[in-house]
C-alpha cells in the first residue's frame, strides 16, 4: 500500500489493511476506532435513484464542463471549467494585490499542485476517474499536466509583488523533481511556466512534497502522532507544514487548493478554492 493509494482513496493506514483483507476496491474508509470502519466521505443516503445522477451521465456532464464533450483529455480554454478556474485565480490576484500582511513577516502564498496549479483532466479521462498509482505516476514523472487556467499569471504577479511562493502537495518525495519540472521549466514534458518555489530562510526548498512516515521532520511527527500509524491525514500534513513555514517568519496571506482538505486547519489569512468535481480527498 503506497502513500499515493491512500492519498487518493482517503484510506487510513489502519483501515487500509482491513480493506485489503476484505478485498475492498475503490472505496475510501476511515477508521474511527480500531474496530469500526466509517466511510471517509460523509454524505446523504439517496432515498431513490432519482436523488442522484447516473454515473455515466455524470461523466458526460463533467466532459461538457471541461469543454471536452468527446473525452479527448484536453479541456477547452473557453470551457466553464476554465472560466471558473480563472475566476478563482483572479479573486486571489485581487486579494493579494490589496492585502496587508502581518508586520515584520515576509508575505507568502502557498499552492497545492494537482488541480490547483496543474490540471489532471487528461488523467481523469485516461483512467475513467479510477485512480491507479502506477498509471498516475506515468503522467507525473513524464510531466504531462498543463497549468490550471489563470494560475500562472496570478502566481507570477504575486512573485512580482514580493510574495514568497511555496508549493505544498501530497505527492511523495520521489516525485519532487518531476513536479518541479512540470510546474516550472526543465524542457521535459510540459513546462507550465510557474515561478520557481522560494527557498526558505532556513535553506529548505519551497516545494513541499510528502515524505515517507519514517522520514518525517519533527513538526510532522508531533502534529500527526495521534493519526493512524503516525501517518498524517491530509489536513494535518498540510496545516502542520503551513504552521512550520509561518514559524520561520512568513505570513501565508493566501492558500490555494482544490480540496477542502487543502484549505482547512488554519495558518493562512485567506483561502481560495479551485474547481475540481473529479475526486474528493478527505
Ligand atoms: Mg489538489
Amino acid at each position: 500500500m503506497t502513500f499515493t493509494i491512500t492519498r487518493r482513496l482517503g484510506i487510513t493506514a489502519v483501515a487500509a489493511l482491513a480493506v485489503a483483507a476484505l478485498g475492498g476496491a475503490g472505496v475510501g474508509y476511515a477508521a474511527s476506532s480500531a474496530t469500526t470502519l466509517q466511510p471517509a466521505i460523509k454524505t446523504i443516503t439517496p432515498r431513490s435513484e432519482k436523488d442522484v445522477t447516473n454515473i455515466d451521465v455524470l461523466r458526460q456532464q463533467l466532459r461538457n464542463y471541461y469543454g471536452d464533450a468527446l473525452g479527448t483529455g484536453q479541456f477547452g480554454d473557453d470551457s466553464n471549467y476554465a472560466r471558473e478556474a480563472r475566476s478563482a485565480a483572479s479573486d486571489g490576484a485581487h486579494y493579494l494585490a490589496h492585502a496587508h500582511p502581518a508586520r515584520h513577516k515576509t508575505k507568502a502564498i502557498i499552492l497545492d499542485v494537482d488541480d490547483t496549479t496543474l490540471a489532471t483532466w487528461n488523467y481523469e479521462v485516461f483512467s475513467n476517474w479510477a485512480f491507479n498509482p502506477t498509471t498516475n505516476a506515468d503522467y507525473v514523472l513524464n510531466q504531462r499536466f498543463p497549468a490550471v487556467p489563470g494560475m500562472v499569471s496570478m502566481v507570477t504577479s504575486a512573485e512580482r509583488e514580493g510574495y514568497a511562493i511555496f508549493y505544498l502537495t501530497g505527492r511523495p518525495t520521489s516525485q519532487e523533481q518531476a513536479t518541479l519540472g512540470n510546474l516550472t521549466a526543465d524542457q521535459i514534458g510540459v513546462d507550465a511556466g510557474y515561478p520557481k518555489p522560494t527557498t526558505l530562510r532556513d535553506g529548505e526548498d519551497g516545494l513541499f512534497t510528502k515524505p515517507d512516515v519514517t522520514a518525517y521532520p519533527d513538526y510532522l511527527k508531533q502534529a500527526c502522532a495521534a493519526d493512524p500509524g503516525g501517518k498524517c491525514t491530509t489536513i494535518h500534513y498540510k496545516s502542520a507544514t503551513r504552521a512550520h513555514i509561518e514559524s520561520l517568519g512568513y505570513d501565508i496571506v493566501g492558500n490555494f487548493g482544490d480540496q477542502f482538505s487543502d484549505l482547512k486547519g488554519g495558518f493562512a489569512d485567506k483561502t481560495f478554492k479551485l474547481p475540481n468535481p473529479n475526486y474528493f480527498l478527505p
